[in-house]
């Protein structure tokens, strides 16, 4: 008998080239290359973007008119000419020997090659009667050949790769047929496929691929889903786990003395997200582990006060907290907000005649003068500072701490990781600073699971009482009054009368910050001239230099300026709660996450405030956006309508990094999976330490996942 062969594994199947495949030559082999086909699992993993379902098959003449259907038909004729307004129109005629049909094809000229007189082709469609005949308009076309089976698999096409779907089936289909000897090895203990009721991983890729009906692919679809969200999770988890048991953290003790005094001296009550966030902190920060917190909260919702509140708690302890903003405006204001809250702290010094002196609170950016910069250098070396405030200057070569316990890092979107890293390591040769990175930028649960993963996240989801909401009106064009009669800028003249401020925000202009400013200049010079010729304006701009933007964010920020007018330069962070209204024009072209930040600027005092989207709507997306600011002010919320309308990518841009084994998974459909598969990768990781036991799971991880990020966790 012939020794058996192991099933194949992942790496099995990433070393076999898909020129070992039936009907893959060079140059077809080119054409994968060029999709980034490569191996045999690429094509495996090369998942069909939808399937025929042939049951489902109508006849050409048994439609109705009005009705949808699906035909299988013969290309019997194909033209093609301009319309008047110059739009390419193809015109198809099918048969299926139970009737002819016409198919109109509007600003797709290459249908003209795509489909031949004589090839079989699956159109899907509504059927309309155009004088007299049967007729579709833009349907769905799949060339299927003569591939049987009653679900039919469609696989991203390219045209430009010479790649066709029944070409991708055919091969598909010879490897699982090479493959079904040795079968596909098994990663998952059995007693996670029994709990979630998983399929073994050779049905899975058979059920994905050559499906015998729709309910195989949705069990298919399941648990190769399960396997990229689990790997994506395993990796996290095991950083987590790795980062605990490597580094050494400050132990803090808190007395509470500092941060109660903070409490008490406040006008008003915490909410309760922010004692649990508080909580949550200190607990972080007693044990010996070093903390690695990100606080997330909309604007306005209270994130600052839960940093000072932790930093004093460094404070308490001797320790020295650093708080790092991302511009040196905010560094500033962050400065000002905070030396005002804690002007009457003092802390314990044994030096000193009565034992202790004042709590200090020093700002370091690139402006501090040379003379002050020194000064503070020294202190904070000698531990004669308490909290620094500052930009990334805070982490530039020569600067050292005393004992830096805590780092809070405003604004994360902002900071690089690297950055952070280099924070961390002020406290070098000691123990690693606790960190909590607070970010304005809501993101749904189970994305946050995924894109920060290795972090563990408190949230501030409610907003302090007594807020006034704002009012969002979307009008289309400046002259249109909203629901109670004003246009907006009549709102913006009133609201100057009654004392109050207001912004405008240009028009984004992506490719050109100076296309950008010089629309904002226009704009100014044209309100100047006629709506608001009677306020006082200011322009903001990219292109200004750090002067001239500093006097006229100071003038506006001094009531000495009424109206200010500016580009998406005042998205972060410019507080000035005597602004009332917004109006932001071209409204559709700004992403949801912006607009909401965009109107986070507003709102801010107890007045009521207004927020005006100008624009007409042009799409779809764009409409749908404008629709939910108006629904809405809740930031998650929002988050939530961005993700479906624009699906993951966007949130894991700038954690792209190994993350794009996700192929199937989908963290808007797949949410309840990405919970089930983190519970999994904790189970996993803390039953067997750096994965042991699970020594395929591991390889896969390695194999899948970026490089860097699964070397430094595994071999370390
Ligand atoms: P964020 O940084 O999350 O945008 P801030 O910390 O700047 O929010 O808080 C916004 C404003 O709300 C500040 O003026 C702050 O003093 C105030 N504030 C914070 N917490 C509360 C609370 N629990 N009740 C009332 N006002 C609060
Ligand atoms: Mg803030």
């Amino acid at each position: 008998m012939a020794p058996t062969e192991p099933p194949l594994t992942l790496a099995d199947l990433d070393v076999l080239p898909v020129t070992r495949l039936k009907g893959v030559g060079e140059k077809k082999a080119a054409g994968l290359a060029s999709a980034e086909i490569t191996s045999v699992l690429d094509l495996l993993t090369h998942y069909p973007r939808r399937y025929i379902d042939r049951t489902k098959e109508a006849s050409i003449g048994s439609l109705e008119p009005g009705e949808e259907g699906m035909v299988l038909a013969e290309v019997v004729r194909v033209s093609s000419r301009r319309t008047r307004n110059r739009r390419t129109m193809v015109t198809v005629t099918v048969s299926d020997g139970t009737g002819r049909m016409g198919l109109t094809f509007f600003n797709q000229p290459w249908r003209e090659r795509q489909l031949q007189p004589g090839m079989e082709a699956i159109v899907f469609g509504k059927m309309d009667l155009y004088n007299g005949s049967r007729q579709m308009t833009n349907p769905l076309v799949d060339l299927v050949g003569d591939q049987t089976g009653r679900i039919v698999p469609v696989y991203p096409q390219s045209e430009k790769a010479g790649l066709h779907s029944r070409e991708m089936a055919a091969w598909v289909a010879d490897a699982l047929a090479k493959a079904a000897p040795r079968g596909f090895a098994e990663p998952l203990p059995q007693a996670v496929r029994d709990r979630f009721a998983l399929i073994d991983r050779s049905s899975a890729f058979a059920g994905i691929h050559t499906p015998e009906d729709m309910a195989q692919v949705a069990m298919a679809r399941r648990r190769l889903v399960f396997d990229e969200l689990l790997r994506i999770q395993l990796l996290l988890v095991l950083r987590k786990r790795a980062i605990e048991a490597s580094t050494q953290g400050v132990q803090h003790v808190p007395s509470r003395l500092l941060r109660d005094a903070l409490l008490e001296q406040l006008p008003f009550a915490l909410t309760s997200a922010q004692q649990l966030a508080i909580r949550d902190i200190e607990e972080d920060l007693a044990a010996r582990a070093p903390m690695h917190r990100l606080l997330q909260g909309d604007v306005g919702s209270g994130k600052t006060l839960v940093a000072v509140a932790s930093l004093l708690t460094a404070v308490e302890g001797g320790h020295q907290g650093a708080l790092m903003a991302p511009t040196e405006v905010l560094a500033e204001q962050h400065y000002l907000g905070i030396s005002a809250l804690l002007s009457s702290f003092t802390v314990p010094d044994s030096t000193t005649l009565l034992g202790e002196r004042e709590l200090r609170v020093a700002l370091l950016t690139n402006k501090t003068k040379a003379a002050d910069r020194r000064r503070v250098v020294a202190e904070l070396e000698s531990g004669g500072i308490d909290i620094a405030i500052g930009t990334h200057a805070l982490i530039q070569e020569g600067i050292a701490f005393k004992s830096l316990g805590m780092v809070v890092i405003d604004e994360q979107h902002r900071f690089g990781v690297d950055q952070r890293a280099a924070l961390r390591d002020k406290g070098a040769g000691q123990a690693i600073p606790d960190v909590l990175v607070m970010t304005a930028t809501p993101i749904p649960r189970t994305a946050a699971m995924t894109v920060y993963g290795d972090l563990d996240v408190s949230v501030l989801d409610e907003l302090p009482p007594g807020r006034t909401p704002i009012t969002t009106h979307w009008v289309q064009d400046e002259d249109q009054p909203d629901t109670e009669g004003v246009d907006v800028w009549a709102r913006v003249r009133a609201e100057v009368a009654a004392g109050h401020q207001a912004y405008v925000v240009c028009p984004l202009i992506e490719e050109s910050d100076k296309l950008e400013a010089a629309s904002a200049e226009e704009t100014f010079d044209r309100l100047r001239a006629t709506e608001l010729a009677e306020q006082r304006l200011g322009l903001l701009h990219g292109r200004l230099n750090p002067l001239e933007k500093e006097a006229v964010m100071t003038a506006f920020r001094l009531g000495e300026l009424d109206v200010l007018i500016a580009t998406t330069v005042i998205e972060v962070g410019v507080d000035v709660p005597n602004a009332t209204v917004m109006a932001i024009l071209d409204a559709d072209r700004f992403g949801i996450a912006q607009l909401h930040q965009l109107r986070g600027r507003v709102g801010r005092g107890a007045a009521v405030s207004y927020c005006y989207l100008v624009g007409v709507g042009a799409t779809p997306d764009g409409e749908e956006r404008l629709k939910a600011l108006v629904g809405t002010t809740d930031g998650f919320e929002l988050a939530e309508i961005d993700l479906d309308l624009r699906g993951e990518g966007t949130i894991m841009s700038d954690r792209q990094k190994g993350r794009n084994d996700l192929k199937l998974a989908s963290l808007r459909r797949d949410r309840e999976w990405v919970e089930k598969a983190r519970a999994v990768a904790f189970e996993l990781v803390d039953q067997s330490p750096g994965l042991k036991e699970f020594p395929q799971l591991a390889a896969e991880i390695d194999l899948l996942l970026d490089d860097d990020e699964a070397e430094y966790l595994l071999r370390s």
